[in-house]
């Protein structure tokens, strides 16, 4: 699935593309209606029509797409969709669920294979997205802004980065990567970091999700680009799908395990399990 990373790629690259390009039509194929959330296909392409791309912005995993009639195009690429921006004589992809067509002759083509993305067209962005946390690569994500969604909860470390209304963007590739930089367990109870963990973590996300962005994405399934391409940070992962490969900080098998349904890849050893009992005994020492 895309996550934060791989959906900068996209709009990094579609920004120079589609600011200033006009749309001409919208379609949707056959049988993939549902990816409008019960909107009409005519209904979006009469509100399109000669519209004016002026930004290409990204909030979390959502892509958006402002135009000149104050209304926002957003666009949720879930588990398997992706982007292609061609020329209206290049070969269509299989599995194009809908296209934007652009003067100039370009499309800007949505492709999912399991059709799970969305698209949205809206007066305001926020009437299309759910509660989201801050956006990790901001200045707005410190490591008190991380604890202020942490604290208290009880739940898995590993389910609390997941869950977008926390930290938007992240999801499984860089929820592992980012645990494992941070030396935390994906099981520790979330509320339970100490001040000097909370600090380790909050740096250990913004670091996997700025290579993220460097290295153009992970493609480890379905991730492309808008040009098609992959993207590399796959090749520079230390525990996501590597399980019982050599941990490369400590040579411990990498092991796979599942925390709140998501497989979830750790090192054993790096990531040891909290030591609950010596907390309790160090407390009633010291009475
Ligand atoms: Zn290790």
């Amino acid at each position: 699935m895309p996550e934060l990373p791989e959906v900068e790629t996209i709009r990094r690259q579609l920004e120079p593309l589609l600011i200033g390009r006009q749309i001409h039509s919208f379609q949707v194929m056959p049988g993939a209606e549902r990816l409008l959330r019960g909107r009409a296909a005519f209904d979006i392409d009469a509100q399109v029509r000669g519209c004016t791309v002026t930004a290409v912005s990204r909030r979390g995993k959502y892509l958006s797409l402002q135009l000149d009639s104050d209304q926002v195009i957003v666009i949720h690429l879930r588990m398997t969709g992706s982007l292609r921006y061609r020329n209206v004589e290049h070969e269509n992809e299989q599995f194009t669920r809908a296209v934007f067509r652009l003067d100039g002759n370009r499309e800007l083509r949505f492709v999912d294979v399991r059709k799970f993305g969305t698209i949205d067209l809206v007066e305001r962005l926020e009437d299309a997205l759910p509660a989201l946390g801050p956006e990790p690569l901001s200045d707005d994500f410190t490591a008190d802004a991380l604890w202020d969604a942490l604290r208290g909860r009880l739940v898995a470390l590993k389910s609390a980065l997941l869950d977008q209304a926390n930290v938007a963007g992240i999801g499984n590739i860089y929820a592992d990567e980012a645990l494992f930089l941070a030396h935390l367990h994906p099981e520790c109870p979330a509320g339970s970091l100490r001040p000097r963990e909370r600090s380790a973590l909050h740096s250990a996300i913004r670091q996997v999700l700025q290579q993220g962005v460097q290295h153009g994405g992970a493609s480890f399934r379905d991730y492309t680009d808008s040009a098609g391409d992959e993207g590399a940070q796959q090749y520079y992962v230390r525990v996501f799908r590597r399980t019982d490969e050599p941990c490369d900080a400590c040579g411990t098998a990498i092991r796979r395990i599942i925390v709140g349904g998501r497989a979830t890849h750790f090192c054993p050893t790096c990531q040891p399990v909290r030591q609950r009992s010596r907390q309790v005994t160090s407390k009633r020492r010291s009475r």
